[in-house]
């Protein structure tokens, strides 16, 4: 069976910085490349799911942050990482952009960005790791089946401390995406 696993992007693969909106504010953590390029040795499929609710509320347009997303691929795959797929949810409930202002199918946690991507690949889902800094990543992971690991970078540490009797309590609790992989690593 294929193996596939789920990042988010802000505040997990690069550094949390409010709504990002340029180029700029792109800061990879130190561990992301070598904790992706572990995961691709180890054979996994990766495949990024980030909410860009800043769309819906009109801070940049899709062009821009396809401009953004397209940016952090390229550093990525200069690195020598390769990422199967990156889907992004613009929407929110209170957009102010009328064209995004719904309660969508993808914005985690619902589950459609992770449903396209079994699509897409033509994998199995199911026990997959989805590693993200909020607790709405981890509710995805329960949502889908898999199996949520929390970073405490980005706001990690703020959402760690409303786990308690959550249903959706992560399998591990990561320092970052690398221990994240390194505990992977251990188990795979
Ligand atoms: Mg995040
Ligand atoms: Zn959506």
């Amino acid at each position: 069976m294929d193996k596939v696993i789920f990042l988010d992007r802000d505040g997990t693969i690069n550094r949390e910085d409010g709504y990002i909106t340029k180029v700029e504010q792109i800061h990879l953590y130190e561990g992301t490349v070598p904790a992706l390029r572990m995961l691709n040795e180890m054979g996994y499929r990766i495949v990024i799911v980030s909410n860009q609710a800043g769309v819906g509320k009109g801070l940049l347009n899709e062009d821009e942050l396809l401009k953004i997303n397209n940016a952090i691929l390229k550093i990525l795959a200069d690195q020598g990482v390769s990422i199967e797929r990156l889907y992004y949810c613009p929407h929110h409930p209170d957009a102010v952009v009328p064209v995004y202002r719904k309660q969508c199918a993808c914005r985690k946690p619902a589950t459609g960005m992770v449903v396209r991507a079994a699509q897409d690949l033509g994998v199995d889902v199911r026990g997959a790791y989805m590693i993200g800094d909020k607790l709405c990543d981890m509710e995805l992971a329960y949502n889908f089946g898999g199996r949520g690991i929390l970073v405490l970078t980005g706001y990690g540490t703020k959402e760690q401390a409303l786990i308690d009797g959550k249903p959706y309590a992560p399998v591990y609790l990561a320092a970052d995406i690398l221990d994240a992989v390194r505990w992977i690593k251990d188990r795979d």
